[in-house]
């Protein structure tokens, strides 16, 4: 018998998310993972490794919390935000439930979902790419988890933030909504985190991986209710947390941490303007739509062909043609000011 036919049904049908690295590429511009261009510094403070580590670190726990203007109790670190999202279906999805996420948006919520064998429901996203509340409000039966994403990735759209109130009181006693914040610092003031004392039920996700520049870390963290993390608690892994990861990532919050993830920040913003200034001024271009985060989605007259030029010359972008409503559409991380350079060189001579 093939080993493949002993494997879990739902896991012979899955197809792997197409993360970023095993999309490959040979490139020397890596502009199609929403990572920081640049690496901070950091010395490892702990030097033996021969114990096992806390299970959930204290004082990053405290650490982050302090950050997030929440309580330790409303904090579980894990290994990426990726982490939090499957966490969150495990603890609570059975057989018969199912997830509802609304495309174009991360790929991680179906594929953690088919992971776990639970259904995907899907209700796309309007033209403004905002929820169609009317339409999710019709789709909830048997629905567990609701997976929101502001901003969005790939679109890079705010959702209103009337639209979450009115998502989590039509999901109250009913569903958990996860709003996921993985580029929250890119819009700090558009935290759902305030709302997390009116909503037991809701569960935000964030992560290191972004805005701190600390994507090969993996360290990310869900925010809720104590009863909610509770809940994850008992289904996450004994020892989760490495304690070099730890180590760098209270680092990574301290104030001195803190204030060179904003200055990252503005400096992202900074680019992101330039970039905008320059490839509205390019025949290539149809639409730029309004980003929140470290990323631009553009559409291309044809996104195919820009794609592929710059992949041939090395610089690997993120191809969004196939999901939904975004044919030749591409979504292109903020790199540095040199990077930027040459993309926008690139687009010119095609
Ligand atoms: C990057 C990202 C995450 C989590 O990334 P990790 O590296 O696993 O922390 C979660 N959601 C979205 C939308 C992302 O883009």
């Amino acid at each position: 018998m093939r080993i493949t036919q002993l494997s879990r049904k739902n896991i012979q049908a899955l197809t792997p998310y197409q993360s970023a690295r095993r999309l490959g590429g040979k490139g020397d511009i890596w502009l199609n993972a929403n990572e920081y261009p640049l690496s901070p510094d950091f010395d490892l403070q702990h030097r033996t490794f021969n114990r096992y580590p806390e299970a959930q670190p204290e004082a990053l726990v405290q650490a982050y919390a302090n950050y997030a203007k929440v309580q330790p109790e409303n904090v579980i670190v894990t290994r990426g935000g990726d982490e939090s999202i499957e966490l969150i279906i495990r603890a609570f999805c059975e057989n018969d439930d199912a997830v509802l996420y609304c495309p174009p948006t991360y790929g991680m919520y179906a594929v953690s979902a088919e992971t776990c064998g639970i259904a995907c429901k899907t209700v796309p996203l309007t033209e403004e790419f905002q929820l169609n509340l009317p339409e999710i409000e019709r789709q909830l039966t048997g629905v567990k988890v609701v997976f929101v994403c502001s901003p969005n990735n790939p679109t890079g759209t705010l959702l209103k933030r009337s639209d979450l109130t009115k998502l989590l009181q039509i999901t109250a006693g009913k569903a958990i909504v996860v709003v996921d914040e993985a580029y929250i610092e890119f819009c700090p003031e558009s935290t759902m985190a305030t709302e997390l004392a009116t909503y037991p039920h809701l569960a935000i996700v964030r992560t290191l991986s972004k805005a701190f520049a600390l994507a090969g870390l993996r360290c990310g963290f869900t925010l809720a209710n104590k009863a909610l993390i509770d809940v994850l608690q008992k289904v996450i892994a004994p020892y989760p947390i490495p304690v070099p990861v730890s180590d760098i990532a209270v680092q990574a919050l301290s104030e001195q941490g803190l204030s060179q993830m904003q200055a990252n920040v503005s400096e992202v913003i900074t680019q992101r303007q330039w970039l905008i200034e320059q490839l509205k001024t390019l025949p290539q271009v149809e639409h730029i739509f309004d980003s929140n985060a470290n990323y631009l989605l553009v559409k291309f007259t044809d996104g195919q062909k820009v794609f592929q030029h710059l992949w041939d010359q090395g610089i690997i972008l993120r191809n969004q043609h196939t999901a939904l409503g975004l044919a030749n559409c591409i979504r292109l991380t903020i790199g540095t000011a040199a990077e930027n350079q040459r993309v926008i060189n690139a687009i010119q001579h095609i």
